[in-house]
């Protein structure tokens, strides 16, 4: 049986030829839409217009989705939105686009992506390098937008820097390169900000650079003409004449007057004023933002593949335990290391759980049995957690739980009940899932400058 081809169009009137697969021709965008929808689409227009078009066409649900290569050059729109350059020899997307279509009927087990959460998942999983761009755009309050996230929102309008940050700290998208870092309004979170000097004193824009003298005798400060008189150097306060700098008189740091308050000063306070809002804020003050681009992450991959409503409901059952994001929760564990270093006691504990072979086993027992796994899973840990403890699941597989004031022996009874469970789980026959536990207690076990990132890295190699 012959491998089905992709119905390709080209949009765009250049003349161009295209070889080695079969292209429909369509000279704009209304004729385009009038056919039934291709398979895959080749912009045969400059940048700027292709970048356009792909605007209007991630907007399209029938061509969300799909493969769209730019012939000419990019802009900035275009490496957000399209798939790059298409292959030279065009027999080539074929198997391209057979690899999309296996993933597309992969994607969450066979459903369409509804929400926006999984719309963006499903784009980016569908493409080998996608990746969520930030682009430029003077016309913005904040600087950047997200194409592909204004495109696939539909009626939802999500703050994309949020939702960003939201979905990387859920670690379905991981942080890829650094653009910029931004300063903006704390009133209204405008970037578009004035930075002026001002007075110290009374905060008014009237200050001028002023050359001033500072005579010795009597200590007065005055503007350099005040000295002038008669061609000589006078203080006006004390009539000395002075004639050696750095003997009589010397040049004072204070360099500027305001000309509201008539006060010195050396160097002026900036402010930063908001062109949106009228606010003036100390630069100190402003939020900082980064902007970067985002990628999906190893979770989101997992996610993907395995089924959004599966992670999901996991998600929630593990959320029970009143999770913690990573950073903060490095943070609880750096603050620990410091509190038990400089005081040496209370002791505290922590613990690592490994569930070895947890993907396998979730996707070999299906969607009901899963679930089921995952909850008494959770449930176990519950018999074992307190609510004073908190915990941080940073992969499917490792779950980590920091026991404030335990000490060795409160760790022992920790671990022999999770061992209980683990042996109640592995009498119940579940596949081949292993629980490996690591253990820590402050300051007993505590390693010379070690932070939470080195304390946890070296448990991690405990846990295989
Ligand atoms: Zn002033
Ligand atoms: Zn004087
Ligand atoms: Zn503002």
């Amino acid at each position: 049986m012959p491998s089905p081809l992709p119905r390709v169009a080209v949009l765009g009137v250049s003349s161009t030829r295209f070889s080695g697969i079969e292209v429909e021709r369509h000279l704009d965008i209304a004729t385009l839409n009038e056919a039934p929808a291709y398979d895959v689409l080749l912009l045969d227009l400059p940048g700027a217009r292709a970048g356009e078009a792909l605007r209007g066409l991630r907007m399209d649900r029938r061509y969300r989705f799909s493969l769209i290569y730019c012939c000419q050059d990019s802009d900035a729109w275009c490496v957000a939105l399209g798939d790059g350059a298409p292959p030279p020899d065009l027999g080539a997307l074929a198997p391209l686009w057979r690899l999309w279509r296996e993933r597309f009927g992969l994607f969450d087990r066979g459903v369409a992506p509804e929400r926006f959460e999984s719309r963006v998942l499903a784009w980016l999983w569908l493409r080998p390098h996608g990746a969520v761009h930030a682009v430029r755009d003077a016309g913005a309050a904040q600087h950047y937008r997200y194409p592909l996230l204004e495109a696939l929102a539909d009626d939802e309008s999500p703050n994309s820097f949020a939702w960003l940050q939201l979905m990387t700290q859920q670690g379905w998208l991981e942080e890829g390169e650094l653009l910029d870092r931004l300063r903006l309004c704390i009133s209204c979170g405008s970037g578009r900000l004035n930075y002026v000097d001002v007075c110290p004193e009374c905060q008014t824009l009237e200050i001028a650079r002023q050359p001033s003298l500072h005579c010795f005798t009597c200590g007065h400060v005055a503007p350099q003409e005040h000295f002038l008189k008669d061609g000589l150097l006078l203080c006006p306060n004390c009539l000395s004449r002075l004639r050696h700098i750095g003997s009589d008189y010397d040049r004072p740091l204070e360099n500027y007057r305001c000309r509201g308050c008539q006060a010195f000063f050396v160097d002026a306070e900036v402010e930063a004023r908001c062109l949106d809002c009228g606010h003036a804020h100390a630069p100190d003050k402003l939020r900082v933002r980064e902007v970067r681009h985002f990628r999906l992450a190893e979770a989101g991959r997992l996610r993907c593949r395995q089924g959004y409503a599966t992670a999901a409901v996991e998600a929630e059952s593990f959320g029970q335990l009143a999770l913690l994001s990573q950073s903060a929760f490095h943070e609880l564990l750096n603050w620990q290391l410091q509190l038990v270093r400089r005081y040496k006691q209370p002791a505290f504990s922590l613990l690592g759980l490994r569930f070895v072979n947890m993907a396998a086993t979730l996707s070999a027992l299906g969607e009901l049995r899963g679930h089921a796994l995952v909850d008494s899973l959770v449930e176990r840990l519950q018999e074992a957690v307190r609510d004073t403890d908190r915990c941080c699941r940073v992969s499917e597989e490792i779950l980590w739980i920091l026991m404030p004031h335990t000490d060795a022996a409160g760790l022992a009874v920790v671990r022999q009940r999770l061992a209980q469970g683990a042996e109640r789980l592995a009498s119940e026959q579940i596949g081949k899932l292993q629980l490996r536990l690591a253990g820590f207690t402050a300051p007993a076990d505590l390693l010379e400058q070690e932070d939470a990132a080195l304390l946890l890295a070296r448990l991690n190699g405990e846990l295989g």
